[in-house]
């Protein structure tokens, strides 16, 4: 089927500059797509590439979107090279707009501390608004000031409370060693890419790391490319899997993998509008789950503690609560972006 496919590119100030091991970032840039089918059924799509995880650029994307000359057909899809994956995303999402049918009617969701001290003022409000998982960005600072402040944080978690780390790949091998030997005897949910996926040594390390410390790793930057998943998957990697549903060209088909290997999946969000965060959320709430060793279902917290993100509300998904329900996410609307973006 032919489509006629329009995009709209935005770049939207963060409410507040979102600071990681990379530095700052003050500004999303993506690309809105929307597509019509000749007899007028209309659906959304969002291309939305993070700088510095994988190749992809929004710029790059809008360059193959402009050579479509504003029409779509499926076998199109084949002419895009295998880096675009948030692009191949987003025009199948607009194309194809039919959602998963899903397992589940609501998802806890882990909120997002600030990276450094900071965190110890954050901690209290959000365990007292009813959030159980925390993540909390480190590797900004020195280990030694990290290291004490963890153990304030911990201190400070209510019972039962998962804490999950993510360094964005700050650390080398020794240095990660280093934090996996102190987060051994702490209860740490896991630690989010220790190591700079573009490291030549870093699937050797993450396997390493992976084996000689009991605290799970995770796999986010690592998980970008073409065949990430299936590499990963096919050595056999029994961490967790953080999946940014928004950069993979096929994130339907990354699900049917990982559910086939009764994989670890953390459903994250790629700081995306609500374009994108409703396609993702949509996907999570469809995922069957993992089983623990008792055979009990267990369900991860959603990486998707990100709202309010945008200094212009109109562009955020659901209100940040410890909970997403489905009917936050169906009463999220992409024609209004799109709208808002004129
Ligand atoms: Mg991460």
């Amino acid at each position: 089927m032919t489509h006629r496919v329009d995009y709209r590119r935005y770049a939207l100030p963060f409410r507040a500059p979102v600071r990681t091991a990379h530095g700052v970032w003050s500004v999303r840039e993506g690309l809105l797509i929307r597509a019509v089918t000749a007899d007028g059924r209309v659906g959304y799509g969002e291309a939305a590439p993070i700088p510095g995880f994988g190749r992809e650029t929004v710029d790059a994307a809008e360059v193959v979107l402009q050579t479509l000359g504003g029409e779509w057909t499926p076998e199109r899809a084949a002419g895009i090279p295998g880096e675009f994956g948030a692009l191949r995303h987003a025009l199948h999402a607009a194309t194809e707009p039919s959602a998963p049918t899903g397992a589940r009617e609501h998802l806890p969701v882990a909120a997002l501390l600030p990276a450094g001290r900071a965190v110890l003022e954050r901690i209290d409000a959000l365990a007292e608004a009813g959030f159980r998982t925390f993540k909390w960005k480190v590797g900004v600072l020195d280990a030694a000031d990290e290291w004490a402040i963890l153990d304030d944080l911990l201190a400070r978690l209510p019972e039962g409370a998962r804490l999950r780390l993510d360094a964005n790949g700050a650390w080398d091998r020794r240095g990660a060693e280093r934090w996996l030997s102190r987060c051994a005897e702490r209860p740490v949910e896991y630690v989010e890419q220790p190591v700079a996926a573009d490291l030549p040594q870093a699937e050797d390390w993450l396997h390493g790391l992976a084996e000689d410390y009991p605290t799970p790793i995770a796999l986010d930057e690592s998980l970008v490319g073409g065949d990430d998943l299936e590499r990963w998957l096919g050595g056999g990697w029994r961490g967790v899997y953080v999946l940014k549903p928004s950069l993979l060209a096929n994130p339907a088909g990354a699900v049917a993998s990982l559910a086939a290997a009764k994989a670890a999946v953390v459903f994250s969000s790629a700081l995306e509008t609500a374009v994108g965060a409703r396609h993702a959320l949509q996907l999570a709430l469809a995922w069957p789950g993992e089983t623990d060793p008792t055979g009990r279902p267990r369900v991860r917290a959603l990486g998707f503690g990100v709202w309010p993100l945008f200094a212009d509300p109109r562009m955020d998904g659901p209100a940040l609560a410890p909970f997403v329900r489905r009917r936050d996410v169906e009463a999220l609307n992409p024609e209004a972006v799109w709208t808002a973006l004129s």
